[in-house]
């Protein structure tokens, strides 16, 4: 396929204000790719290189881009660097500055897809000496025989600034189009997504052998399954109900999620958003090694610094400090870290998700029997909501954040939040049982002693899965800090727009509309109906139109952007609806 098609379909991407055109839009783009060639274009459009667990990094910077365009086009770097002050984007500056280019075109021929992302995969894997120059070189050779349009996407690719707004569902329900010619497919498309966590691999086995394809795909090691996810309930009748009257409760570690992959001597890591992060935990994988003996597995759990001698569990934050550079070995000494295992996916050559939790869970606690840093994690199986609560009150005393509870027939759900997996934390007077992870959509302008910031709060939204958009529930105002703001600012420039973005659902107008990239911790006081907010809008009998919001909201966290979220990944509109509900019912426990 020719560059300047996609390019085509990204314009009109970028144009359209309905989720449906956009799926029409990126069905035609994939009709028409080739063998070889669907993977690349459906990479491209998530504004990546390879699946996240790849770790392929474009390591581009916007100074290096623009000194690619000074290269292709005769401007100076100083006047490319003005231009993109006016612009805040440097896709448009990439744009004018190859319509006025002083220098001649340099296009022999026109660029396929292929071309561009396989120019951009040695741009990424440019490494060393001298490597600047070879980026430098790389792009200002598809810059200088780019069109205007073209050169715009060159220049936002490796920024991860596409602005398409596109989402892995939309990109799944399109191949369903693209199959079937309806959304029939979609599901089974998932799925397999949630075994393999490679969208462009699901691509390639669809166009090549079809649903059939799609329904023989099996889960291997080294090839993260995207994690089951826990719904809440705020009491433990509620919970022992949900679970048919009896279910395994574990303790809840505020750690730090991993999926461990083992085959032989080679152990790889990866973090609860997939990405490989074999090289921050060596002594998890020499505890591994040491411990787990079977050949080829699968398993999940919690890492946390753990003191044996004083029983103490060290919060989330002081478990990442531990994984800072300086002092690792002194700190892996004082406070070794400890992996506490909750599930077992792959043993033996064979996937375990269909298993139920009470079959997996008893082989892990065999494989683990005799760990020292790999233990399973604490657990009682019950019927009584007297003893889940003693048990939730202990985990509370010993420093853990709560419980989670476990339907004991039910597979492993990949990719799901449903409830064979129910968590119970402990609530405060006064405000949500939980954290909500929010999308940000939009920012407003400072006025007052903001005004320096040129930034006054946030629009945050959830997730509506059904719909896949985001439906705003909350204005956040206060919890930053002034290098928050100032960060904050910075980054959400570079995703901002003057036009709502397509699968945004909002009636609050913010200054800027911003791309769905980011998502942020929120802490409210409650969850109340509003008309202004769009998340779970339904019509009432007066005619008017009222959605959910959160009261007093504030931003909450060291670091304002949760690293370990994509935007899909944000609190849905259904668990707002649900958290609710909740909240008019007792509580657990108040402190
Ligand atoms: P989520 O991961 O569900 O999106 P979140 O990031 O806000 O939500 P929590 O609500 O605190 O996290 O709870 C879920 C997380 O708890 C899991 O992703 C996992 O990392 C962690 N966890 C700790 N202990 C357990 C356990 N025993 N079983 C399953 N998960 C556990």
């Amino acid at each position: 396929m020719q560059f300047s098609k996609l390019v085509d379909s990204y314009e009109k991407l970028e144009a359209v204000s309905s989720r449906l055109k956009m799926i029409e839009i990126l069905t035609e783009v994939l009709k028409e790719s080739g063998k070889g060639e669907i993977s690349k274009i459906v990479y491209m459009t998530q504004g990546t290189l390879l699946p996240a667990f790849e770790g392929a990094e474009f390591g581009v910077a916007e100074k290096l881009v623009e000194e690619a365009i000074a290269v292709a086009t005769g401007f100076t770097k100083e006047q490319v660097d003005a231009d993109f002050k006016k612009t805040g984007d440097l896709g448009l500056t990439a744009q004018r500055m190859r319509e006025n280019s002083k220098l001649k075109s340099m296009r022999a021929r026109s660029n396929t897809v292929s071309d561009v992302y396989d120019t951009m995969r040695k741009v990424a894997a440019t490494s060393g000496q001298g490597s600047k120059e070879g980026k430098i070189t790389l792009l200002a050779n598809m810059f200088a025989s780019a069109t205007p349009a073209e050169a715009k996407y060159i220049a936002r690719y490796p920024l991860g600034q596409l602005r398409l707004g596109v989402g892995d569902a939309t990109i799944l329900e399109a191949l369903s189009a693209m199959s079937t010619g309806n959304r029939e497919s979609k599901s089974m498309l998932e799925e397999a997504y949630n075994i393999c966590s490679d969208l462009g691999e699901v691509a390639e086995t669809l166009l090549e052998g079809g649903v059939e394809a799609i329904k023989s795909m099996r889960v291997s090691v080294f090839k993260p399954i995207r994690p089951a996810l826990a719904e809440r309930l705020p009491t433990a009748e509620q919970i022992l109900e949900r679970m048919n009257g009896m279910a395994a409760v574990e303790h809840k570690y505020d750690g730090f999620r991993l999926q461990v992959h083992k085959s032989g001597k080679k152990v790889r890591l990866f973090s609860r958003r997939l990405e490989d992060v074999t090289d921050m935990f060596p002594d998890i994988i020499a505890a591994t090694l040491a411990e787990v003996k079977d050949e080829k597995i699968i398993f999940e759990g919690e890492a946390i610094a753990y003191n044996e001698a004083t029983k103490e569990f060290l919060p989330f934050q002081e478990t990442i400090q531990r994984k800072r550079k300086h002092g690792i070995a002194e700190k892996a000494e004082e406070l070794p870290l400890h992996l506490f295992a909750f599930d077992l996916m792959y043993l033996g050559n064979k996937d375990w998700l269909k298993e139920p939790y009470k079959k997996r869970r008893a082989e892990l606690e065999k494989i683990l029997s005799k760990g020292k840093r790999i233990i399973p994690t604490t657990k009682i199986i019950t019927k009584s909501p007297k003893e889940l609560e003693s048990f939730f009150e202990e985990a509370i005393e010993e420093g853990l954040e709560g419980i989670m509870t476990k339907d004991l027939e039910a597979p492993y759900i990949a990719g799901a939040r449903k409830f064979s997996w129910i968590k119970l934390k402990r609530s405060y007077k006064g405000e949500l049982s939980d954290t909500v992870d929010l999308v940000i959509i939009g920012y407003f302008l400072g006025k007052g002693s903001r005004a320096e910031f040129k930034f006054g709060g946030l629009l945050g939204a959830v997730y509506n899965e059904k719909r896949d958009m985001f439906e705003t529930v909350s204005r956040i105002g206060s919890g930053f800090t002034e290098v928050q703001m100032t960060e904050l600012e910075k980054l959400l420039g570079k995703t901002k727009t003057k036009t709502k973005p397509a699968r945004v659902d909002a009636v609050v107008e913010p200054d800027f509309w911003v791309y769905p990239k980011y998502v942020v911790t929120v802490m409210a006081d409650e969850i109340t109906k509003s008309p202004t907010h769009t998340c779970g809008r339904e019509k009432q009998k007066d005619g008017t139109e009222v959605g959910y919001a959160l009261r007093f909201p504030r931003l909450v966290g060291d670091t304002a952007i949760r690293q370990d979220k994509s935007p899909e990944e944000a609190t849905t509109t259904k668990e707002i609806i649900e958290m609710y509900g909740q909240q008019k019912k007792v509580g657990v426990k108040e402190s």
